[in-house]
C-alpha cells in the first residue's frame, strides 16, 4: 500500500484527515469531491480485457481493486485511518479488518503460533480469548499458559523456548489491571515471541501500542471506534513484517469486513477523541464518588490512584475511557442484582464503548487461573461487583441513578 500522506503530529488532527485519500473520496474530474469515502459495495471488479484481468492479482497490494475478499476503498480507508493512529507501524505497516474483535484476536494469534508452540496469555484476558486458547488452539497442538498480569517475575519464569506468542490485555476489560507492557514485551522479545496486545480499552489514542514494544495491536472496533452500538468489527495493526503475515492469514481464512460497517466505523472514528475525553472525565468523577461511598469496597478504574497499575497508566497512557468496575462490601449476588435492576439510565447488556451507559455484573472468578479473585489485598468477603461503561449522559444524572441503586442494594441485604 502506498505511503500514507504525512499528517500533523496531534492525534486529534490526524483523526480528522486519516484515510481520506483523494482517490477514495473523489472522481477523476473532482479530486476530493466528497468528505467521507463512499460505500463501495462490491464483490467483482470488471476489467477492460483479459490482459488486464490477468494482471489484476499482481497489482493488488490493497491499493487497487481486484476482488471483494481483498477489500475495496471503503475498507482500505478505514484500515489506513487506523494505521495512521499508530505511526510506529511505518510506511510498510498496516491494518487488517475482521468481522469482529474476536476474529481479530484469532487472526493475530493464528498468525503467530503453530503446533508445539506455547502461547502465554494474561490472566485478565477477555473471556472469549481464553476460550479460543482452551477449546480451539489446544486441538491444533498449541499449549496456552496463563500468567498473573501484575507479576513481572512470574511472567519471566513462565516464558520458555517454545513461547511463540504472548497475548496481553492492558487494562483487562473486567478487572482493569494495567500491565507493564514495555517490560513484558522486553522479556518476551528476548525469547523471540510475538507480542500481541488487545488494545480495545485505550485505543491508540490512549496507548500507542507499537511504540511500547507491541508487535500486533488488536482492537474490537465494535466498542469505541464504532461508538454507537450498531456494528461488529475488529482490527489488527502492525509494522511491515507482521502486517504481511497477518494479510496472508486473513486471505487464507477468508476474513472480510463489510463496506457498510466500515463506513460506519470510519464515521465513529472521527468523533472518537471527543467521546473518549468526555467519557473519561465522567468515569473519573463517578469513580471518585463511588470511592467515597460506604457500600463500596474497591473501585477498579485505571485513572484512579490506588487502582491496580495506576502508576503504569500514568507513565504509559495519554488517555482513558469510560469502562471501569467496582466491588461492593460483602453482601450477596441477589442484592447486587437488585442494584442493577433498579438503575434507570444504565442499559443492562454486554459490550461497551457506545454513547449510552451500560452495566453488567462483575463475576471474574471463573475466568482466572493464575491470579486470585478477589485481587490481592482485597477482603475475600468483597466479591460482588459491577462493571460500568460510562456514556455521554450528564455524569450528575448517572451519579444520582447509582445513588438510588445503592439504596436498593442496602434494602436487599
Ligand atoms: C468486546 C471485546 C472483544 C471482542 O470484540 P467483538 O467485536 O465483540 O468480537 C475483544 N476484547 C475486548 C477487551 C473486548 O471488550
Amino acid at each position: 500500500m502506498a505511503k500514507p500522506p504525512s499528517r500533523p503530529a496531534s492525534s486529534a488532527t490526524r483523526l480528522v484527515g486519516a484515510g481520506r485519500r483523494p482517490e477514495w473520496t473523489g472522481t477523476a474530474d473532482h479530486p476530493s469531491a466528497v468528505v467521507s469515502p463512499p460505500v463501495w459495495r462490491a464483490s467483482t471488479h470488471l476489467y477492460p480485457n483479459t490482459a488486464a484481468l490477468k494482471e489484476g492479482p499482481r497489482h493488488n497490494a490493497d491499493g487497487r481493486f481486484y476482488y471483494g475478499r481483498r477489500g475495496a476503498p471503503t475498507q482500505w480507508a478505514l484500515a489506513e485511518a487506523l494505521t495512521e493512529m499508530e505511526p510506529a507501524a511505518g510506511p510498510d505497516g498496516g491494518s487488517l479488518l475482521y468481522p469482529s474483535g474476536v476474529a481479530a484476536i484469532a487472526g493475530a494469534v493464528l498468525t503467530a503460533v503453530g503446533p508445539g508452540d506455547v502461547l502465554l496469555m494474561t490472566d485478565n484476558a477477555y473471556e472469549p480469548s481464553r476460550v479460543l486458547a482452551r477449546n480451539f488452539l489446544a486441538r491444533f497442538g498449541v499449549e496456552t499458559r496463563w500468567f498473573d498480569p501484575l507479576d513481572l517475575g512470574g511472567f519471566e519464569r513462565t516464558l520458555c523456548d517454545r513461547t511463540r506468542a504472548v497475548l496481553l490485555e492492558s487494562p483487562g476489560s473486567l478487572t482493569l489491571e494495567v500491565q507493564d507492557v514495555p517490560a513484558l514485551a522486553h522479556f518476551a522479545r528476548k525469547r523471540g515471541a510475538c507480542i500481541i496486545l488487545d488494545n480495545t480499552w485505550a485505543s491508540p489514542l490512549g496507548f500507542s501500542a507499537l511504540d511500547h514494544g507491541v508487535d500486533i495491536s488488536v482492537m474490537s472496533l465494535t466498542k469505541h471506534v464504532g461508538g454507537h452500538s450498531d456494528l461488529m468489527m475488529g482490527s489488527a495493526t502492525a509494522g511491515a513484517e507482521w502486517y504481511r503475515k497477518l494479510r496472508q492469514t486473513s486471505q487464507v481464512l477468508g476474513q472480510v469486513a463489510s463496506p457498510d460497517d466500515a463506513a460506519l466505523a470510519l464515521r465513529g472514528l472521527r468523533t472518537m477523541q471527543v467521546r473518549l475525553e468526555r467519557e473519561t472525565a465522567s468515569a473519573l468523577a463517578i469513580a471518585h464518588w463511588l470511592e467515597g461511598r460506604p457500600e463500596v469496597a474497591r473501585v477498579l478504574c485505571p485513572m484512579l490512584p490506588g487502582s491496580p497499575g495506576h502508576e503504569l497508566w500514568r507513565r504509559d497512557f495519554t488517555g482513558g475511557c469510560g469502562l471501569f468496575s467496582f466491588v461492593l462490601k460483602g453482601g450477596t449476588a441477589q442484592a447486587r442484582d437488585a442494584l442493577i435492576d433498579s438503575l434507570d439510565l444504565f442499559g443492562i447488556g454486554y459490550s461497551w464503548g457506545g454513547f449510552e451507559s451500560l452495566v453488567t455484573p462483575l463475576e471474574p472468578a471463573h475466568a482466572r487461573s493464575a491470579s486470585p479473585w478477589p485481587l490481592a489485598g482485597m477482603d475475600p468477603a468483597d466479591r460482588f461487583g459491577l462493571r460500568l461503561s460510562i456514556g455521554l449522559e450528564d455524569p450528575a444524572d448517572l451519579i444520582a441513578d447509582l445513588e438510588q441503586g445503592l439504596a436498593a442494594w442496602g434494602a436487599s441485604l
